[in-house]
């Protein structure tokens, strides 16, 4: 018993609180074949608590079907779920209603299962307390082992099979010609700004019949509900009914959601980007010259840099970064829209010459966007009838009800109102290509990546204000994009002769694989971001340079 955890805890009781890190590096048998490890001791108390990595080689999980990728992502979700639940003194990062894949619990092909998680080792006077942690680590976290393996198959494979009906939807859209679906009986309003649990009593939601499709997934069968075609499509109602709830379900549509979420079978083309107006952030080097056609001083929009961009350029330069980034579908709710660069009705345009307005609204550009770029746009305006000449469908949201109006608008749109269109086609835009040196993630000569919530990601010197970043999830989210932007760069992949969009091309292979494999060690809960946060974080970045734009 000398060589087992509880006896050498039992041993150090009493003793300066830094010798816990003797634990360090060894796989302390628990039950039923599990290791626990200590990866990260913690220097003293007050520091951030130290972490452990529970091996489990066989789980009976392994007789739940493993072979896909997306079926372990849900299996460990679950788990991080289930040990979450009963975590006692330990912190398991389980995340909120999304299901990612996470650094604190991942699951092999075979079923064998590695958790990781958070414990303040503790220590009254910086004296090792041997007794209470061997009481947590060697009682509580085996009891906690026992629990989690001990999960109830019926329901992990309940959870496997959401998940992977609306994994395997979301990747049938392109071939159904949608960007997303809304399914029939959805419930996408939230809780409360704060918490994204659904709103009891809420209206569910019920698809046009013009829009209703059928479809037929692995696991719940045929399933009907609204599926939102490519091309243009805007979203009009009056205040209060319901307009940015449906944009934000579409916006959360990129992610899988745990079952009793209401938003499981709604789901949005993978690479979707919520653009918006974002005021007061840096550009660097982007080529908005779709948007502006002359900047006050001759600076060149073809080639654009500030550290304080205004509502409409901040715009601008997000819709130019997530085209470079990949995203083939734009999100846009005039809430948080900049109007001028939204819009310019007849008699703007009547009393300021375009001589004088180098801004190019959204409205004239939208059109090209998705005929000469196939990128598709889902745009909530309420106020603004001009977007009536432009879409290809106008769906209605009354009191929470969504109502296909196409008809009626054109109707509408018929009458001229005397506008003319300012700008005919949306450029191909130039590609950045980003130089190593303007990522450094040390400080005071250590690493330093960390998320306070989804409003900031440190990144060594560097507070980057993430805010606006909408499609972030959650804190650990925030770290992953970090700590992939640093990977990008030691793997040589941000290399200075690369491409943005190649960049992340390789970036996006590595993300698939292991957390441990691009996380480089580090003492974080991690969930892995898609490319488009990461390049998001990067573009926020104050210290990234380009090299040249190609
Ligand atoms: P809009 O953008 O059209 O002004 P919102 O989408 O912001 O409206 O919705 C207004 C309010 O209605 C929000 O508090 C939202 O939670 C609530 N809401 C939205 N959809 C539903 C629904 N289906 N059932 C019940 N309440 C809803
Ligand atoms: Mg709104």
């Amino acid at each position: 018993p000398r060589d087992t955890l509880a006896g050498t805890l039992e041993r150090l009781d009493g003793t300066p609180y830094a010798r816990y890190r003797s634990l360090t590096g060894r796989a302390w048998p628990l039950r039923q074949g599990a290791t626990a490890t200590l990866r990260h001791g913690q220097a003293d108390p007050f520091a951030p608590p130290s972490r452990w990595e529970v091996h489990c080689p066989r789980t009976p999980f392994a007789a739940l079907d493993l072979t896909s990728p997306v079926r372990r992502r849900a299996l460990a979700g679950f788990l991080a779920r289930t040990a979450r639940a009963v975590a006692g003194p330990f912190r398991v990062d389980a995340g909120g209603q999304e299901v990612l894949q996470r650094s604190s619990c991942e699951v092999s092909a075979d079923g064998s299962t590695v958790l990781r998680l958070a414990y303040p080792l503790p220590g009254p006077r910086r004296r090792i307390d041997g007794r209470r942690a061997a009481a947590d680590l060697a009682g509580t976290l085996p009891d906690l082992l026992d629990h989690v393996l001990g999960a109830d198959l019926d329901a992990a494979r309940a959870f496997c099979d959401a998940v992977q009906d609306a994994d395997h939807l979301r990747s049938s859209l392109p071939g159904l010609g949608l960007v997303a679906f809304v399914a029939d009986g959805a419930v996408l309003p939230r809780a409360s700004g704060v918490d994204d649990r659904p709103l009891p009593g809420a209206v569910p939601f019920t698809s046009p019949p013009s829009l209703r499709v059928e479809v037929d997934l692995p696991h719940r069968g045929r399933t009907t509900g609204a599926g939102v075609p490519t091309g243009v499509t805007v979203l009009v109602g009056g205040g209060f009914h319901g307009k940015s709830t449906l944009l934000r379900a579409l916006e959360a549509g990129v992610h899988d959601h745990v079952p009793g979420d209401g938003r499981e079978l709604v789901v949005t083309d993978p690479g979707a980007a919520a653009v918006r107006a974002e005021d007061g952030r840096a550009v660097t080097r982007v080529d908005v010259g779709a948007f502006v056609s002359g900047l006050p001083g001759g600076a060149d929009p073809r080639d654009f840099s500030t550290a304080d961009a205004s509502g409409s350029t901040s715009q601008a330069a997000a819709t130019v970064e997530a085209l470079e980034a990949g995203s083939r579908v734009l999100l846009l709710d005039e809430d948080t829209t900049a109007t001028n660069l939204m819009v310019r009705d007849a008699r703007m345009q009547e009393l300021v010459a375009k001589a004088s307005e180098p801004l190019n609204p959204f409205v004239d550009l939208v059109q090209s966007l998705s005929e000469d770029h196939g990128v598709s746009t889902v745009v909530v305006v309420g106020s603004s009838g001009d977007y009536l000449d432009v879409a290809d469908r106008v769906l209605l949201l009354d009191s929470y009800r969504c109502h296909d109006v196409t008809g009626r608008a054109r109707e509408v749109a018929r009458r001229p109102t005397g506008r003319v269109v300012e700008a005919g086609t949306f450029p191909r835009v130039r590609e950045r290509v980003p130089d190593p040196a303007g990522v450094d993630t040390t400080a005071r000569g250590r690493r330093r990546v960390s998320a306070v919530g989804t409003d900031t990601l440190r990144l060594g010197e560097h507070d980057v204000d993430v805010r606006a970043v909408r499609q972030f999830t959650d804190a650990g989210q925030v770290t992953g994009a970090g700590l992939a932007l640093d990977h990008a760069v030691a793997a040589g992949h941000l290399d200075g002769r690369r491409t943005l969009p190649e960049v992340l091309d390789r970036l996006e292979a590595d993300l698939t694989g292991p957390t441990a494999d691009w996380t480089g060690g580090a003492a974080a809960d991690v969930a892995v971001p898609r490319r488009h946060e990461v390049a998001a974080a990067l573009n926020r970045l104050r210290s990234v340079r380009v090299r040249e734009l190609r």
